[in-house]
């Protein structure tokens, strides 16, 4: 090996997923010595990527010595912080970063950053649709879509909307936000926080890290985590509340109508009807927008457009289909308690609710009061129903266990009377019986149309 060589810059890339192997790309294109390891096994469609780019990889394992000897690792979100190699390399003293944190070093892109426990993935993509529809050269990045590493190595783009989770922000250091907008904070992913909420706030406080008063902060204001954390914080950035109410917000509801009026732009007045996201949470989802959208100086017609044609996000409070006059919901995605509690409020009819899957430590006491008020009936369905049973069994409503998409559906059609809803908001997490939370969605769609 020549000097030349050893000065090189090795880069180990863990978990060769969407963003380990757009990260692996874009290093090799950079000149990294770049090597990828998956502990797991690989997609057919990813080796295929590494191989076409002349990229070592390996599955099923980590091999140290091939790891331990980097400049500095990518880790891919979905590593626990705490996995035995990352305590490894951290003992080594190499940097561990997350993809977004290396493809921001190869961009002047103005970034537009998303996070909180419910509502990124529809406000990234609401936020996406308004940059388009105004003509911007835009990229969609981070959970959604092709990763921003890839997206980086292939095109130059003038901005990116970004969906972060707290995992992604954990290993986020010098990249900044030029917008960066939380939407809330309830107890999420505790399994990965040692238990304890304030590391998960402080992970979604990092969207704020290195903002200047020339950035923008968005934000609920009417989140007592998030104000709680402001108070101890003092951010820089300049601030943009949003909330149900006038008071000291810059975007909110007034009556009937939906008010959008951030400084420096002209005020932006519709009827909350004309939303084409119905909901309050989708109210408060397309203020996030649209807020964007204005300190972007996008024309508020751009924007009044958008948010009277956006279609939505699948396994969202979608609906699936009408059978024997009882409604089926598919709101698969609601992966936590907290994103539960909004599907059921904007529930107008008496109500199946079908919950359960992969606990990642719930407490199912916020939605006590609109369980009672909404259900009549709840179908368990998980490998392990036991938490569900003893947090609901004694509030005197009809109780169905099961362990497949199939008896769920079938039950809570028997269960569910002429003008019901069947809606499926599991509070958890789905790899107990499926591949994903779009595979659960997906299943469930698929076993309505089989009734
Ligand atoms: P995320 O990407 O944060 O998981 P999504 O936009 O995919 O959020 O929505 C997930 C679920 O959370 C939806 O099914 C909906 O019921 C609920 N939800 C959406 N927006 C909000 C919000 N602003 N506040 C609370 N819950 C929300």
């Amino acid at each position: 090996m020549n000097d030349k060589e050893q000065t090189k810059h090795r880069l180990a890339v863990l978990g060769a997923g969407e963003s380990g192997t757009g990260a692996a790309i874009l290093a090799k294109q950079k000149g990294y010595d770049t090597f990828v390891s998956d502990m797991g096994e690989i997609q057919p469609t990813y080796k295929a990527l590494l191989n076409q780019h002349g990229i070592a990889w390996e599955e099923g394992k980590h091999t140290e010595e091939l790891i331990l000897n980097a400049t500095e690792i990518v880790k891919s979100p979905g590593i626990p912080l705490n996995a035995p190699i990352i305590r490894k390399c951290q003992e080594k003293g190499i940097p561990v970063i997350s993809e977004i944190e290396l493809a921001a070093r190869y961009t002047k892109a103005k970034m537009i950053c998303i996070t909180g426990s419910n509502g990124k993935t529809t406000t990234t993509s609401l936020i996406f649709d308004m940059l388009q529809r105004a003509g911007l050269n835009v990229g969609l990045a981070g959970n959604i879509g092709n990763s921003l590493a890839l997206q980086v190595a292939q095109q130059a783009r003038d901005y990116y909307v970004i969906e972060l989770s707290s995992f992604q922000l954990d290993n986020m250091y010098d990249f900044k936000a030029d917008i960066a907008i939380l939407m809330n904070i309830t107890p999420d992913h505790l399994d990965r926080y040692e238990y304890q909420f304030q590391n998960y706030i402080d992970a979604k406080f990092r969207i704020t890290r290195n903002q200047t008063a020339e950035d923008a902060f968005i934000y609920w204001s009417e989140d007592p985590v998030i104000n709680s954390q402001l108070q101890k914080l003092g951010l820089r950035a300049t601030m943009y509340p949003f909330g149900s109410k006038k008071a000291h917000n810059v975007a909110y509801i007034d009556g009937a109508q939906f008010v959008v009026e951030a400084p420096n732009a002209l005020a932006l007045r519709l009827p909350v009807s004309d939303l084409s996201l119905q909901g309050r949470h989708n109210q408060f989802n397309s203020m996030a927008a649209s807020l964007a959208a204005q300190i972007l100086h996008i024309k508020n017609e751009v924007i009044r457009e958008s948010l009277m044609q956006f279609r939505g996000v699948e396994h969202r409070l979608q609906y699936v289909a009408t059978v024997r006059n009882i409604r089926f919901i598919n709101d698969s995605k609601a992966t936590n308690v907290n994103s539960c509690w909004y599907a059921l409020e904007s529930m107008t009819t008496p109500t199946v609710l079908i919950l359960g899957g992969k606990d990642k430590g719930n407490d199912y006491s916020e939605i006590d009061a609109l369980v009672q008020e909404k259900c009549h009936t709840l179908v368990y369905m998980g490998l392990h129903n036991e938490p569900l049973h003893q947090h609901f069994d004694n509030m005197g409503l009809r109780i169905i266990d099961t362990d497949n998409i199939h008896d769920a559906v079938r039950q809570a059609y028997q269960a569910a009377h002429e003008g019901d809803t069947v809606l499926l908001s599991p509070c958890c997490a789905s790899f107990d019986l499926f591949r994903s939370y779009e595979d659960r969605g997906e299943q469930f769609m698929q076993e309505v149309k089989r009734l």
